[in-house]
């Protein structure tokens, strides 16, 4: 018998997973805001710029991701960036 949504949702990976995602979500509306906003001080931006960083500090403590695998994947970002973006 297979486990309802509601039952999967009850693990720690899936809840994780779907915080996450609703986090980024929320993340995304506040970058648009912003920009319609033109105001980069723009508070709900930064609240969701620390929730998403929360999630991401989990996915550590949960043995998603590490340090190192952050910190690598941060150099090739800014590498791209650097080519695609004055940002760097
Ligand atoms: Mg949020």
């Amino acid at each position: 018998m297979s486990k309802s949504n509601t039952e999967l949702l009850k693990t720690k990976f899936m809840q994780l997973m779907v915080i996450t995602m609703e986090e980024c979500g929320e993340l995304i509306q506040e970058c648009s805001k912003s920009m319609r906003r033109n105001d980069e001080n723009h508070q709900p931006l930064k609240d969701e710029i620390g929730d998403v960083y929360c999630m991401i500090q989990l996915c550590k403590e949960y043995g998603i991701i590490d340090q190192k695998m952050l910190d690598e994947r941060v150099e090739y970002k800014k590498n791209k960036l650097k080519k695609w973006s004055n940002l760097i």
